[in-house]
């Protein structure tokens, strides 16, 4: 299981953007049912047939060579729990500490988890108020075209108003995903060039 103990959680040496072999831990928000897991699974490379066999993971680490440099993303689909409601909050209070990134997924087809979208968003400029995360909105589902809720102009607009990058993907068919975790990786390396002078 992803978290060995409760006591190895408190560490966030991992994230530190400085030396050379670091990890950047990249956290999966959203509603229940947008599509969290199935984009976890499409990034650590596992098929549906085979998900099953996955069913205690929720933590996937894969090296992603983007531009030339390779690049260790820890990706945590951790979010939602199926334990008691006191740890789900602990879990969740935790999410929001631990990330070097942020992925905040609503589905096209549904404009409540949009709205959770955008109190996430909020949320987490609260809590990471002195931080510059990167953050993308990512609008998922887009292959459902006939029961879109969210139009893309109105993510883009929210993506806008929340300083952060917008994607549309479809993790049924593949589309954009890829190049939703090489913009995370991207995002990571202009605030990682910012900061070295
Ligand atoms: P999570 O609760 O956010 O982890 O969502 P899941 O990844 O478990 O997905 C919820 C349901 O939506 C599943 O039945 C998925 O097969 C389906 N789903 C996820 N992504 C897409 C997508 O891009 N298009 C369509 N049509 N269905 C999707
Ligand atoms: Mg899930």
């Amino acid at each position: 299981k992803s978290f060995h103990s409760r006591a190895s959680w408190s560490s966030d040496s991992e994230s530190d953007s400085s030396g050379a072999e670091c990890l950047y831990r990249v956290v999966l928000l959203g509603d229940h049912g947008v599509g969290k897991s199935s984009l976890a699974n499409i990034f650590a490379g596992i098929q549906e047939k085979d998900a099953h066999k996955h069913i205690e993971e929720d933590t996937y680490e894969r090296t992603l060579a983007v531009d030339g440099e390779e690049t260790t993303l820890v990706v945590m689909d951790t979010w939602e729990t199926e334990k008691q409601e006191e740890d789900e909050k602990w879990v969740q209070d935790y999410c929001m500490q631990v990330g070097s990134a942020y992925i905040i997924v609503y589905s096209i087809t549904d404009h409540s988890s949009f709205e959770s979208a955008s109190e996430l968003r909020i949320q987490l400029r609260r809590i990471r108020q002195a931080e510059n995360i990167p953050i993308i909105l990512v609008g998922n589902k887009s292959d459902l075209v006939r029961s879109r809720e969210v139009a893309v102009e109105e993510g883009r607009a929210c993506a806008v108003v929340f300083d952060c990058k917008f994607i549309e993907t479809s993790a049924s068919l593949h589309h954009n995903v890829h190049e939703l975790f090489e913009g995370i990786v991207r995002q990571i390396r202009l605030r990682r060039d910012s900061k070295e002078i």
